[in-house]
């Protein structure tokens, strides 16, 4: 059996195979340029070279045919026949409230994914596109949808209602829903599984640190509270997006600057946050290269790390105690500068970072606090696309 996991962008397809029986990835790989000169595709097989090819890529029905016919490639390939596909997985950035779980893809469960369009209208569309196109190209094989916001759903109404009026949230369902779920639940389902203790009896907090960034608040296995709003600009600072601010902030320079929307709307989640602090780069191992030469990137850096800790500090009250800390995206999993500085002086709350273990260069799944340490610190790469096939298999073994 293998499953076919897609993540449909603006531009891009990106792929990965796998056999989710045994947890094995048999390809990867990436349409970029859609609809542009010099569209290509990237594919890596498990066991042989990447290659590359160009080629006339008009639109995401092209690319998801591309991707098909490598799967099905002598040489490239790693399927003999289509019918090897058992399933294939879409990621869905916006499940609103009315999806908790991954979902069987059916006619309604379209019409609910175009309904939370307005929700994310720069990342479900491009999602559908994606889904319609392999209905068309795989009308027998069953389609599931995995969405970004629905480990989140758990969270109780005091953690995810704004202070607005409460007809928004009744008429616009203006709320926070929380992102990047597929990877809170993989590394919290991880670390219970590492530690052989069960999520149920932990409070865990879970850092997700990659271009996107966001932390969870994870009591017995459900998530409570987490970083992320209504989209996912609020919260932690990242690569170019300002996370938390006064709102005020927004009408003000929208009025001083003669910002359209689209504009401001830019300015937030473009040109903000480590790139637009520093002035250097959105991209952390530029910003720690520069650290001791440069003040803004120095203040980047601190202003990313203080605010974690400050997210740190804030579930830990809001789960009345604190078990386990996991780092996992590009910047938790390899930044011991990160890692180090955000918890500094958190030894009060039972947090003992043991520094060797911490800076040994290691990769992969590890415990970097000290033996003795009330609060466990752990780094568990995320792998997103894996809980999406695992969950893919899931749906359709239980609807069969
Ligand atoms: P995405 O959210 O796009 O999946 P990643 O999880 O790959 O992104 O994270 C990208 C971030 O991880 C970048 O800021 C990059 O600089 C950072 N990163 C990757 N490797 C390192 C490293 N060795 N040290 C510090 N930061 C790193």
């Amino acid at each position: 059996m293998t499953i076919l996991v897609l993540n449909s962008g603006s531009s891009s397809v990106k792929y990965q195979m796998f056999n989710p029986e045994k947890k094995q990835l048999l390809a990867k790989g990436v349409v970029e340029r859609i609809g542009m000169a010099g569209a290509m595709l990237t594919h890596k097989p498990f066991d042989r070279e990447e290659i590359r090819l160009s080629g006339e890529i008009l639109d995401h029905k092209v690319a998801i045919e591309y991707i098909l016919s490598i799967l099905l490639s002598k040489n490239h390939g790693v399927i003999k026949d289509k019918s090897e596909i058992a399933a294939v997985g879409h990621r869905v950035v916006h499940g609103g409230e009315t999806f908790s779980e991954s979902e069987l893809i059916t006619s309604d469960v379209i019409k609910e994914i175009v309904r939370c369009m307005d929700y994310a209208p720069l990342h479900n569309p491009l999602n559908l596109k994606g889904i319609r196109a392999t209905q068309a190209l795989l009308p027998d094989v069953p389609q599931v949808a995995v969405f970004d916001t629905a480990f989140h759903q758990t969270m109780p109404s005091h953690a995810y209602m704004y202070g607005l009026p409460y007809v928004l949230y009744k008429r616009h369902g203006i709320r926070r829903y929380g992102f990047h779920g597929t990877s809170h639940l993989f590394v919290s389902d991880r670390l219970s599984e590492l530690t052989g203790k069960p999520l149920e009896e932990q409070k865990v907090i879970t850092c997700h640190l990659g271009n996107g960034c966001s932390a969870a608040a994870i009591k017995e296995g459900k998530s409570i509270d987490t970083s992320m709003g209504f989209t996912p600009l609020e919260g932690l600072l990242m690569g170019t997006r300002s996370g938390d601010l006064d709102p005020a902030i927004v009408l003000h320079i929208m009025n001083q600057e003669e910002l359209t929307m689209h504009e401001a709307n830019t300015m937030l989640n473009k040109h903000s946050g480590i790139q637009g602090l520093s002035g250097i780069s959105s991209d952390m191992r530029e910003i720690e290269e520069e650290y001791n030469e440069n003040n803004r990137a120095q203040l980047a850096f601190n202003v990313f790390c203080y605010r974690i800790k400050k997210y740190i500090g804030s579930y830990a009250a809001a789960m009345g105690g604190l078990d386990v800390i996991v780092f996992t995206g590009g910047i938790g999993e390899n930044s011991s500068m990160v890692r180090d500085l955000v918890l500094s002086e958190l030894g009060f709350l039972g947090i003992q970072l043991d520094d060797k273990l911490n800076r040994a260069g290691e990769k992969g799944e590890r415990e970097i606090s000290i033996k003795g340490s009330r609060v466990k610190i752990f780094v568990i790469p995320t792998n997103e696309e894996l809980v999406i096939a695992l969950d893919t298999m899931r749906i359709i073994s239980k609807n069969n």
